[in-house]
């Protein structure tokens, strides 16, 4: 709890007031909600086992592991609660969805696309794509060798 003193920390997305405590020392930020540490934490409390990852979790959810299928789907509502929440504040054409899980069109992609196309108002979504992006994983480290390359131009 921060006293009234503390400086505030203007970091993450509210998705719960008073949710999950979260490491930038907010309550309830989607960031903690959506991220893919999130979805492996909830499987390994579910299950009680360890050391479990992403690449685990698919897996055995596409094997039908019925209590990571669970998981799983209580963890998209999160991201596609957060993501309903931002496509009505921004109006965007698209959205991608990158990280290393979004190789996972079946059981990520598409149930995601359906829910928010589901839930968000019909006026945001006419048009809106949902898609994964297709650099996946490298998508930051390529953006930030681009960023590098086109800052070195700047400099001749
Ligand atoms: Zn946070």
């Amino acid at each position: 709890m921060h006293s009234p003193e503390e400086p505030p920390t203007y970091s993450h997305f509210t998705l719960r007031a008073n949710g999950l405590a979260c490491p930038c020392g907010k309550h309830g930020c989607f960031e903690h909600y959506a991220s893919a540490t999130s979805l492996v934490s909830r499987c390994e409390s579910a299950s009680g086992r360890s050391g479990l990852n992403g690449k685990i979790i698919f897996r055995e959810a596409e094997e039908g592991n019925r209590l990571f299928l669970d998981e799983l789907s209580s963890w998209i509502r999160d991201v596609a609660e957060g993501l309903t929440g931002m496509i009505h504040i921004f109006n965007p054409e698209i959205v991608l969805i990158g990280g290393g899980v979004s190789v996972q069109e079946k059981l990520l992609i598409e149930p995601l696309r359906n829910l928010i196309l589901h839930q968000a108002m019909p006026r945001f979504t006419e048009g809106l794509r949902i898609e994964r992006a297709m650099l996946g994983n490298d998508a930051g480290m390529i953006g930030a060798v681009r960023f590098w390359l086109d800052h070195q131009e700047g400099m001749e």
